[in-house]
């Protein structure tokens, strides 16, 4: 995919605010940190488009954003903070389940996981959660730059086991910094336009 036009249409933090309309919609969730707002900012040749580093106790919101006026990237609040309170994290498990479950435009999620760890116990949930759902997933592992080459393929396949991935389900191999697995990527998602 060739992005020459990306912009942020909303933040919203209740359905009645989605955007209307029936473009194809791919949802982008992940550990807070794990490099989601990098992966997007790369997808769309935009510096500072999704912010990076976004810090616990902000509004959570899902942030829509119009790709070449053809689909949307909606980026999912990361999930993982250890200091959020108990009522923040229901907040969040409420949002989240009503976007995935309930709207139609949903084509497929890119699940980002940090290539240099095994996914953690919140990113397995979240794999279990989309599956058990039979939401199309790719899965992303970020940081390949901060890896040795040689054991990429070792990392990639703890990252299958850790998740128990789906035979279907694609795992791609990426970096922001150098920009690794981007046209895969999006190849990835366009199957499911
Ligand atoms: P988010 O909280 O998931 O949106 O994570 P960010 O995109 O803000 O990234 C968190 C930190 O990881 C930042 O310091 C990024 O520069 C860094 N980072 C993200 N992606 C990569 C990558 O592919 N390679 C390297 N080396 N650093 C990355």
């Amino acid at each position: 995919m060739n992005v020459t036009k990306a912009e942020i249409v909303i933040s919203a933090v209740k359905p009645e605010q989605y955007p209307d309309g029936n473009l194809p919609e791919f949802a982008l969730a992940g550990r807070s940190n794990v490099g989601k707002s990098s992966f997007i900012n790369k997808m769309v040749n935009r510096k500072n488009l999704a912010r990076t580093s976004s810090k616990p106790g902000k509004t959570q919101t899902l942030n829509f954003y119009l790709i070449n006026e053809s689909l949307y990237f909606v980026d999912v609040p990361g999930y993982g903070f250890a200091r959020v309170s108990k009522k923040e994290r229901e907040a969040w498990g409420k949002m989240m389940e009503t976007y995935f479950t309930t709207r139609e435009q949903l084509r497929a999620v890119a699940l980002i996981v940090d290539l240099r760890h095994p996914p953690t116990k919140d990113d397995v949930m979240m794999y279990e959660f989309l599956k058990h759902y039979d939401i199309p997933t790719i899965i992303i592992a970020t940081k390949a730059d901060k890896v040795p080459k040689g054991k990429w393929q070792k990392h990639g396949k703890i990252v299958r086991e850790t998740l128990k991935m789906a035979d279907g389900d694609k795992l791609i191999l990426f970096s922001a910094e150098t920009g690794q697995g981007k046209e895969e990527a999006w190849a990835a998602l366009e199957r499911f336009l």
